[in-house]
Formats: C-alpha cells, structure tokens, sequence
C-alpha cells in the first residue's frame, strides 16, 4: 500500500534548536506520532512570520518536554490523508490546523474554549511552544484542533492562521465598542501593512469602514493593494497621518516611536487596538499626563489582543472566502521550495507573506 510504504520513509522537517540562533535547518524525521492527532495531513504550504523568524533567532520558542529540537511552522495547509470516521474530516479534504492547545489546569478561559485568552500562561503552541509544529512533509493533528478550508480558496488558505489573528482583534472591538449605545465606527487606521496589517484593513473594508493604512515603504506592492482595496495609503511619516481622528486603530507594527505617535490620537470611545509583539528595552519620551487625560475624557481605550480561538478561525474562513482572491493571492510575495526553507527567514525589502512550497496539491 501506498501509504504504508510512505509511512517507512523519513519525512523532511523544518527544525530548530531553541535559544540557538542559525540552528534552522532542513532535517528527516519519524513519521508524527499518534498522540499529535487521529487525523493524518500532507503539507501543502507553510506560512512565515515575524514568529518564526524570532524562534529562529534564538529568541523565543521552546522544544517538547526532553527534546533539545522544535519541528517549526504553525501557519500550515494540507490536505487530509487519513482520518477516523466521525472526525469530520475525509480523504482529500483541505486543512487547516489550529496552533494553541489550552492549558493543563484548564484555567477558566481554557475550559471555556478561549485559549487565545489563557490566564496561566501555561498554554503550548505548535511550532512555538512546547509541541512540534507543521512544518514537516506529513503532519497529524486532532479533528477538533483543524479547520476544514472550502476547495474554492485552495492554496490561498494558508492565510487563515493570520487572518485568524485579525478575526480575533475585529472580534473584541466590536465588543468594547458595544458597551456603548451609541457607538458607529466610520474610520479605521492600520499602521504597518504586513500581512496582518493588509487583513485588517481588508476586514475594515468589509465592515464599511473608511480605511487608512499607514507604511514605511513608499513604493512597491504595498500601496497598490491598500489602493486596489479602495483604502488610503500613508508613507511620509507620521506627518501624513496626524489630520486623522480615527475611531479604530489597529496598530501592526511593534514599532515604539508609531505607539508612542499612536496613543490618545482616536476620537471620543476611540478603540486602539495593539497586535504586534515588541521588544523590552527601548525608552521613548511619553507624555502620560496628555495620554491620561485623554484617555479618561474620551472613554478610550487601548488593548493588545494575540493569537485567535476556534470561532476566529471560522470567521477568519468567512473573510477570505469573502475577499477578491486575485487581491489575496498579491499577499503572497515570495514562495520557497521546502529544500531550501531557511530562505524563508531571511527578510526582503517587498515581502509580504512568504511560503513555503512543501507539496503540489
Ligand atoms: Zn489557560
């Protein structure tokens, strides 16, 4: 049998060893074991990001417990090759798999399903924390941890783990802003235009909003697609964004000088909402007695917001089958066959979201 024969093959892996920056290589590995899941997946594609590069580095990530190596990748598509009746899943289904587990205890969150908003910590990751990852040639995850994507969206669906992230922030400044009766959004500001920040603006268009979205680069693809999207692009520093009082900021860049820029700017019940991850250590001048003041006056409110829930990943699913798929396939700037993966790390000056090629669908 075909798949007995492949399961004696060793399978190609993308690995790391944490806390040891240039450790990425391309490594063979054993078939993933049962207890990672009932359902069986070859890979498609794996999705890069500022994660990945951070674990590469040896800043971030942590290997399975008595293991010195991670299995990376945690923004993955494939398609199904084995699954146990009732799963949900069959043969030839595209998936994708979820990359939280909740925590042992559960904490309260946990148990309720949310371990995007876990309150121990105590939460693994695949690919990040404590559990390999999806980015070997086979991969298994359990059914109540995949999304099924719909055929129609194909390779694009590699976008759901990002767009998830962003179905998560939408997610809970609608709710912030409804604890107020009269609360209308008409305009949003996104600064950075990565790829979460290019979801978040295509989800404000979505949602009727007047987007803005704020850049360093000053040409290239990124502001045709924020134009192509019918929003308005910003790149002469943040001179060019000062005029705006926007009822929703979506902060994607990490950058201290932009936050800094950034908070107390919204309008009256103004909503900023921080995604990105920073590093300690850099201290800006803040003036906190003006931030305060207006923060009370106007009922604003900031918050950071990471990672993403089951019912993100669905509303994430709904997104892009929404969007122009010719607009979200431009998001994809780069693809690296799995050979030479560690290309994938390395950052250059017009990438979007880059790819790596593990399978021909
Ligand atoms: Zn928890």
């Amino acid at each position: 049998m075909r798949g007995d024969e492949a399961r004696a093959e060793k399978l190609r892996a993308m690995t790391i060893t944490p806390g040891q920056a240039g450790s990425a290589r391309l490594e063979e590995v054993r078939e993933p074991p049962r207890s990672e899941g009932a359902v069986l997946v070859r890979t498609l594609a794996l999705g890069v990001c500022g994660t990945d590069r951070e674990i590469a580095a040896g800043h971030y990530g942590s290997a399975p417990a008595g293991e010195q190596r991670l299995i990376i990748g945690h923004e993955s598509l494939g398609t199904v090759e084995e699954a146990p009746d009732g799963s949900g899943f069959a043969h030839g289904d595209l998936l994708v798999g979820i990359v939280r587990r909740p925590d042992p205890v559960p904490c309260p969150a946990c148990a309720a399903g949310e371990w995007d908003m876990c309150r121990n910590g105590r939460y693994t990751e695949r690919g990040i924390k404590d559990r390999n990852g999806y980015g070997a040639e086979r991969f298994r995850v359990e059914p109540e941890f995949a999304v099924k994507i719909d055929p129609a969206l194909g390779a694009l669906g590699v976008l759901l783990e990002p767009a998830s992230i962003v179905a998560k922030a939408w997610e809970h400044i609608t709710r912030i802003g409804e604890r107020g009766a009269g609360w209308q959004p008409r305009t949003l500001l996104v600064t950075g235009a990565g790829p979460i920040g290019l979801l978040a603006a295509l989800m404000g268009k979505q949602r009727g909003l007047d987007v803005h979205v704020f850049d360093r680069a000053k040409n290239g693809v990124k502001p045709t697609l924020v134009r192509d999207l019918g929003a308005t692009y910003h790149a002469d520093g943040p001179e060019s964004i000062e005029h705006l009082t926007p009822d929703i900021i979506m902060e994607c860049t990490a950058a201290p000088a932009v936050i800094n820029f950034l908070l107390g700017r919204t309008a009256a019940t103004g909503i900023t909402c921080l995604t990105g991850v920073s590093n300690p250590g850099r201290t800006v001048a803040l003036d906190i007695g003006r931030l305060n003041r207006s923060l009370v006056l106007d009922n604003d409110v900031v918050f950071g917001s990471v990672n993403a829930n089951r019912r993100h990943y669905k509303s994430a699913a709904d997104a892009l089958a929404r969007a122009d798929r010719q607009w979200l396939g431009r998001l994809i700037t780069r693809r690296v066959p799995l050979e030479r993966w560690t290309e994938a790390l390395e950052a250059h000056p017009d990438d979007i979201k880059v790819v790596i090629d593990v399978a021909q669908a």
